[in-house]
């Protein structure tokens, strides 16, 4: 009987222990985060944008003023102007957005399992600020494989 008890015991420990958290979410670095209320924010950003960057609308495909945008440079959060994507990382996924193969820095962009809409997906967000980018797929060209589907409207081009 003893022994039944210290088996539930240390299956009760074992269970609780065990890693749960989703591969895909990354944990945020603490430093130089930009918090600002929802009033605030809805101040310093137009209503489309705040309806995508932060209530995690998607804008309508092929209506974003960067899906077919070819200048160099370097896309910048829209909301606190943290760098996230280069130009030489963009092509065309034929999806309606703007894609990138690639983030500047992978600790820049936050990735979190997002169950809604009756699908499984990574929902991208600026680490810096939290707001909404959009999703990142596993479908993009060679050699990351991934593709950063992003809102026109939760970024900013800067040549
Ligand atoms: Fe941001």
């Amino acid at each position: 009987m003893k022994s039944i008890f210290y088996l539930v015991i240390l299956f009760t420990f074992a269970s609780c222990t065990s890693n749960s958290q989703p591969k895909t979410t990354k944990p945020m670095s603490t430093s130089n985060k930009v918090t600002k209320t929802e009033e605030e924010w809805k101040k310093v950003l137009s209503p489309e944008q705040y309806q995508v960057i932060r209530q995690k609308g998607t804008e309508t495909p092929y209506t974003g003023k960067y899906y077919l945008h070819k200048e160099k440079g370097t896309y910048v959060c829209a909301a606190c102007g943290a760098e996230l994507f280069k130009s030489d990382t963009k092509f065309d996924a034929g999806c309606g957005w703007p894609s990138f193969s690639d983030a500047i820095d992978s600790s820049r962009v936050t990735y979190t399992t997002d169950k809604t809409h009756g699908m499984i997906r990574t929902e991208i967000t600026c680490t810096k600020c939290g707001g909404h980018l959009g999703h990142v797929f596993e479908d993009g060209p060679k050699p990351t494989g991934l593709r950063y589907c992003v809102n026109s409207l939760s970024i900013e081009f800067k040549k």
